[in-house]
């Protein structure tokens, strides 16, 4: 191995999901030298984080990418974006279209818009490929991270090669996501809940589930309640207009790829026979976990480094969004010369109880729906289910 590579930069930012691209973006924006140091070289394909609220769509017009985020959707523009809930299965008798996002549009500046995660961090990184102050190690893994009173300083090594980086800055932000590395080595303990539960994340293609939701009005995502199911959800989303979807759902703890049907897991939660290509079958734990603290010296952490939600409600990727862009003035104020002394520090004080509320919130809405789930049923009770709120 040769000399290493040596960067220097104001900020440090380990981890170039769609957080860590964000606050990359902030940063260049108010002309903030970064060092962006991301272990893949393209972006996952797999559609995780897809409904972008109205309140992350400002932040996209304000990075002026809005307009290349609604061109890079694959749905149709105006789709609704909301869903269908139904009882049983989807062939199932008893449904209801829950008012959603919509409702609070006309408070917004930008409109709700919704794509795969990976084509929201595509256009980040375009953006950020014309900002100056950035610079990207897209292929390069952080290794170590550590601070001093000087600064704080990184490791990289390239994936591909022998090629190896020692970054310095003033500040270094951790977006590596739920297991973050950067947490770890800064000692920030994080808690929350561990709800035990696996599941299934499949994505597929069926024109036939397509044609079987005809019955309903046009919707992106479609939810089915079971008793059994304890307050979770078989839960179906487009991924394109026609053939492509996503399927989550809760299964045995020693699931695997090999050992799950999930072409029956999946006829089973449609109600009806639906000829299905499954392309992609991965498993996640239902689990919550908090930072105790943002903030550990010169060392930040931000989005699922910061906060692991489970993905009912949609709001991870959003809510990782706001922290991109509360820390990104505040550091970008700091190192202008002009944020005061407590101006960092707000942002575990401002951030920490949205993601302790989204965390109750969550856990609130799985034992809600269990104890609906257990105490009404239509079948013995269609006036009381609906009554109840079973059919809203
Ligand atoms: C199945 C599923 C569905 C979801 N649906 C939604 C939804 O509808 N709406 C929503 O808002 N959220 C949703 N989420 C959550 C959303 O996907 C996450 O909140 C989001 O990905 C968090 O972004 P992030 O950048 O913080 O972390 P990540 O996306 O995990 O990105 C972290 C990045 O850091 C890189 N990295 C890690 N360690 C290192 C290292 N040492 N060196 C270099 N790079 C490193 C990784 O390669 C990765 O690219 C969903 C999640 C799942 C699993």
């Amino acid at each position: 191995m040769g000399e290493p590579r040596r960067i220097r930069a104001s900020v440090v930012i380990v981890g170039g999901g769609p957080v860590g691209l964000a606050l990359a973006v902030t940063l260049g924006k108010a002309g903030i030298s970064c060092v962006l140091i991301e272990r893949q070289t393209e972006p996952l394909a797999i559609p995780r984080g897809q409904n972008l609220t109205a309140r992350s769509l400002e932040h996209f017009y304000y990075w002026d990418c809005a307009d290349e985020l609604r061109a890079a959707r694959l749905m149709p523009p105006g789709f609704p974006v909301g869903g269908i809930t139904a009882y049983q299965s989807l062939s199932g008798e008893y449904w209801y279209t829950p008012a959603g996002r919509e409702t609070v549009a006309d408070f917004y500046y930008q409109r709700s818009e919704r794509l795969p995660q990976y084509l929201t961090e595509s256009v980040l990184r375009t953006r950020l490929s014309a900002l100056a102050p950035v610079t990207t190690l897209y292929g390069w893994t952080a290794e170590d991270v550590r601070q001093d009173a000087a600064g704080a300083h990184v490791t990289a090594l390239e994936d591909s090669g022998t090629g190896r980086c020692e970054i310095e800055g003033q500040y270094l932000v951790g977006c590596d996501g739920a297991h973050s590395r950067v947490r770890e080595q800064a000692g920030i303990a994080s808690r929350g809940a561990d709800f035990d539960q696996r599941m299934v994340l499949a994505v597929f293609r069926s024109r036939e589930l397509d044609r079987l939701l005809e019955r309903f009005p046009p919707r992106t995502t479609y939810r089915v309640l079971r008793p059994e199911l304890n307050g979770y959800w078989w839960f179906f989303g487009r991924v394109d207009p026609a053939e492509t979807w996503f399927f989550h759902a809760p299964v045995p703890s020693d699931a695997t790829a090999a050992s799950l049907d999930a072409p029956a897991l999946i006829e089973r939660a449609a109600g009806s026979r639906v000829a299905c290509d499954v392309g992609h079958v991965g498993f996640w734990d239902l689990r919550i976990d908090i930072a105790d603290r943002c903030r550990q010296g010169r060392v930040f952490i931000a989005g699922d480094a910061a906060h692991s939600h489970p993905p009912y409600g949609g709001h991870g990727l959003n809510t990782g969004f706001e922290d991109a862009v509360n820390l990104g003035w505040k550091l970008a104020a700091v190192l202008h010369g002009w944020g005061g002394p407590g101006l960092l520090d707000s942002y575990t004080l401002e951030r920490h109880p949205v993601f302790a509320g989204t965390g109750e919130a969550i856990t609130r809405g799985i034992a809600d729906d269990r104890a609906f789930l257990e105490r009404y049923s239509p079948e013995h009770g269609r006036g009381e289910f609906e009554r109840a709120g079973g059919s809203r």
